[in-house]
């Protein structure tokens, strides 16, 4: 992704794809003093564009740093890089650290606080999973305790153990990873929230302990508005057996069917298949 043409932007103002470098002791390499956002532009336009600019907001105020432009200026930001790369249809990738400065150490107060934005093209996430319903595998590792790390915000620290089950599945020849959290309890994927369905009803994880994505909250508003009974409790893996259907949710991900997880198989039945056109609807509307 390094060695391509185009426009990133970077600390106020857009600055050659190529060009785009941190010193190698950036911070946020060493520390994972970093948040980022993972967005989805349709047809020229962000969906929920505010509220990811206010997550990024959020994530960086529970890692004790500001981002020094505002939430208005990070709009405008968004919108000047998918016009300088020429995109209407675009993944949206920001992302703020602690850079290089006066401090080496843990603490890093004296370093500036950089943020950079760049757009590129991004089809299906798991490929042609997104029809067929994909394969997951069970991660080894757990979603941690909110007293272990801050579970709430979207901050590179928390990808560590995404990036290596996600390894992991892939050697097993399954998309992605589910991770239980460190109670036990069904969690979600490496980068999705996940869903089930059962007698009709839907069932998902509460998200006490980790990211309650946009693309989550969108799809339970709009099974709310379709009438169905949506269950956010705590899962048990015992009770992957008993559902029928299941599906992911993301900015990148959308909404992509799930046709296994370890043993237990799912169908890609009629609410899945309508969930997954109703959101392609609404992110266009
Ligand atoms: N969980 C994790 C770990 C993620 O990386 C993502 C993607 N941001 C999500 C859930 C879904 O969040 P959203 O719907 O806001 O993209």
């Amino acid at each position: 992704y390094d060695d391509r043409d185009g426009k990133i932007w970077l600390d106020g103002q857009l600055v050659d794809w190529r060009a785009a470098n941190v010193h190698i002791l950036t911070h946020g390499l060493h520390y994972a003093s970093s948040v980022f956002e993972g967005e989805r532009a349709y047809n020229g336009k962000i969906f929920l564009s505010r509220e990811h600019s206010e997550r990024l907001h959020f994530s960086a105020g529970e890692l004790d740093f500001k981002i020094p432009f505002s939430v208005d200026e990070i709009e405008a930001a968004k919108a000047e890089v998918l016009a300088a790369n020429g995109l209407t249809d675009a993944y949206v990738r920001a992302v703020a650290w602690r850079g290089a400065g006066e401090d080496m150490g843990v603490a890093s107060a004296r370093n500036p606080v950089r943020i950079a934005i760049a757009a590129w093209e991004w089809g299906n996430y798991y490929g042609d999973a997104k029809f067929k319903g994909a394969k997951l595998d069970i991660a080894k590792w757990k979603r941690p305790s909110p007293e272990t790390i801050p579970v709430h915000a979207k901050a590179a620290g928390l990808y560590m153990i995404c990036t290596i089950s996600k390894h992991a599945a892939e050697a097993k020849g399954c998309s992605d990873a589910l991770f239980m959290d460190f109670r036990g309890y069904v969690a979600e994927a490496t980068g999705a929230n996940i869903f089930f369905v059962k007698d009709g009803e839907v069932h998902t994880p509460k998200a006490d302990v980790f990211l309650n994505g946009l693309t989550r909250q969108t799809v339970i508003k709009m099974l709310k508005e379709k009438q169905v009974t949506v269950h956010e409790r705590h899962i048990m893996p015992e009770e992957l057996e008993s559902f029928e259907q299941c599906w992911l949710t993301g900015t990148a991900a959308e909404v992509t069917p799930v046709g296994q997880i370890g043993d237990y198989t799912f169908e890609v039945g009629d609410l899945t298949k309508d969930i997954v056109a109703s959101y392609e609807k609404l992110v266009r509307s």
